[in-house]
């Protein structure tokens, strides 16, 4: 039943290719029998050498079923060649085909639901999920099917010779199968679950860990320093001992007992013989059935991974559908234009999926066309996420956010992408020559308007000095750009975007002072004429902002001017204290 569903899923992906898999399917099938047929013949061969002994010069049949056997041999190869051509033709059309449903998705979805799920465990997702299904598909698949005929038809091979001997070699198959039940029963899905799931945790923090790395090195600390990660690996070498030590006895009974077959052939013919000397035709059944049953042991083996598989490919499958299955968010109907560029939260409230307290909670902060609105506040207090929902990464709870009057959610997201443009912290530049990369905001700009914006985000000494000047290739050897000069071509990028309305998030300062001075150079000009929202995190660039919103624990704490905010004597106000306290500390320090 689960496997039907799990046939149907994919199929879906195939298109009007879906007859290769069923074809596959048969022509695995097929071979699967016409491998049995040389045994046929092989059995001919043992009866002809037993009826002549010691004469075995008149055995005259030799040769030619030899040659029989032999042709049936490569003929099921070439059948099962045949099979995997076409398994691999849909399997491959059926993974690309998840993969850029996946894409085609992923690009739908707001930008928040990528960052909850983290950037890790979406490509896991992409490459190893979808490369899963090409698994089972190409190979698994034709193989079950060639693993339920081969057993099927070797039941009735073994009772059309001997039952006696048949039921001999059967019975360890079925003791043999009464072990593995213990390993591959309903608690093996769970299980497998439980693997995955260790491992993409594992895969997830393994992603902050490289991120962190410089913060580990520059202070001398070990892996042990990131506990999470340490957990998740913990987690998993628990899981998977666990799982191993599970599993051995039942794995040892079944190895055993499936290649055992012959023992229990051996005590028949023992039996058979009755004491007295083994008569032709037990010797004959005895010496095929000897040779025959190995094959059970690999035909047994292909059906014990099959449930494993199955299982395997319902997972990646569900994983698949956990993206597949998220909504983007609601676009409206009739969409509206805004015509003004101030911007207002309106009683906002937000919970992240999975949080236990509001991030935001009944928040208002308004800003006016072309001013320049601060946010500040302890860490925590929610200033990412008021910029990340003017951007309209996730959708509010409570309360509404309005650009120009109209609330984000009646604005198209094209125009909304148009209208709003936001500065990351990490200036997220691509394996791409500098020219594409400022060209991403506008697909359509000439060479000209890129080295204009260029200029006026200070970025001359950079392209100064690359080999190849803007079409020089960023991550390429020997190309390095620092986390500022990075950050200026970023800016060059949104400047060339000229959407009326910037969220900035302030880059944490950077190492030389000149970088520095650049960098708030190009944010002065892109900022011109434009709405504003900055995140800050020196109080010094933001001395001049037109209005200041403190925010703590997801509220507003207090907001004004900065003089008004000194006055007041406020969270502010002990902020710019211990600010002003640190830069004479530091000055002090240098002398
Ligand atoms: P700030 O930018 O001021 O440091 P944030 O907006 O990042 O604050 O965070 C506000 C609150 O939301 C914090 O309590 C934080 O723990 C929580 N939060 C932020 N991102 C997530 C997330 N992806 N999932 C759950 N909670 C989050």
């Amino acid at each position: 039943m689960k496997k039907q569903s799990n046939m149907s899923q994919l199929m879906g992906y195939a298109g009007g290719h879906r007859y290769l898999t069923y074809l596959s399917l048969l022509l695995s099938a097929v071979s699967a029998v016409l491998a049995l047929f040389p045994f046929v013949f092989l059995f001919r061969i043992i009866r002809e050498v037993i009826a002549v002994a010691p004469n075995y010069a008149q055995a005259a049949h030799i040769v030619c079923n030899g040659w029989m056997a032999v042709g049936f041999a490569v003929l099921s190869i070439l059948v099962y060649v045949c099979a995997l051509m076409c398994s691999h033709l849909s399997a491959f059309r059926i993974a690309g085909n998840i993969r850029k449903a996946l894409m085609a998705h992923i690009a739908e979805l707001p930008l928040g639901f990528i960052g909850e799920m983290g950037s890790g465990k979406i490509r896991r997702i992409v490459n190893d999920s979808s490369a899963a299904t090409e698994t089972y598909l190409a190979h698994q698949l034709p193989d079950m099917s060639a693993a339920i005929t081969t057993p099927v038809c070797m039941i009735v091979m073994l009772f059309l010779f001997d039952w006696r001997f048949g039921l001999a070699s059967l019975l360890p198959i079925v003791l043999g199968f009464a072990a593995m039940f213990k390993m591959v029963g309903p608690q093996m899905a769970k299980d497998i679950k439980e693997y995955q799931n260790a491992l993409a945790d594992m895969n997830n923090e393994a992603v902050e860990y490289v991120r962190g790395v410089p913060v580990v090195k520059t202070f001398g600390q070990t892996v042990h320093s990131f506990a999470r990660f340490k957990t998740t690996i913990d987690n998993y070498y628990k899981f998977a001992v666990g799982y191993c030590k599970k599993c051995r006895a039942p794995m040892l009974m079944y190895t055993v007992f499936i290649n055992s077959a012959f023992a229990f052939l051996i005590v028949l013919a023992l039996i058979l013989a009755g004491g007295g000397p083994v008569t032709q035709p037990i010797l004959l059944n005895f010496v095929f059935y000897v040779i025959f049953t190995p094959i059970i042991a690999t035909a047994m083996s292909k059906v014990m991974y099959m449930s494993e598989n199955g299982m395997i490919v319902a997972d990646a499958l569900s994983r698949i559908h956990s993206i597949l299955d998220a909504e983007p968010l609601p676009e409206p109907r009739s969409g509206m234009i805004p015509t003004d560029n101030d911007i207002t939260l309106e009683n906002v409230t937000f919970r992240y999926t999975g949080g236990t307290t509001d991030a935001l909670h009944d928040m208002t902060i308004r800003a006016g066309a072309g001013e320049t609105v601060a946010l500040v506040g302890p860490s925590g207090g929610g200033k990412t996420t008021v910029a990340g929902l003017i951007s309209r990464f996730w959708d509010v709870a409570g309360g509404s956010i309005q650009i120009g009057g109209i609330n984000v959610k009646d604005i198209p997201k094209e125009t909304l992408m148009d209208t709003v443009a936001y500065v990351f912290q990490d200036s997220r530049l691509l394996k791409a020559s500098i020219l594409e990369n400022v060209r991403l905001a506008r697909p359509n700009a000439s060479r000209q308007e890129v080295e204009r914006v260029l200029h006026d985000a200070q970025c001359d000494d950079i392209i100064a000095k690359l080999p190849q000047g803007i079409d020089t290739v960023i991550g390429t050897k020997g190309v390095y750009l620092s986390g500022g000069e990075q950050q200026r071509i970023a800016i060059a990028r949104v400047m060339l975007k000229n959407a009326p309305i910037l969220i900035l998030d302030e880059a944490t300062a950077f190492a030389d002072p000149e970088n520095e001075a650049l960098v708030q150079r190009a944010f002065e000009r892109l900022s011109k004429g434009k709405t504003v929202i900055m995140i800050a995190h020196r109080l010094t660039t933001i001395k001049n902002a037109d209005h200041i919103f403190v925010l703590r624990e997801g509220q507003v704490e207090e907001s004004g001017t900065h003089n008004a905010l000194v006055a007041r004597g406020g969270l502010y106000a002990r902020m710019w204290q211990d600010y002003q306290t640190s830069v004479s500390w530091k000055v002090g320090a240098a002398k």
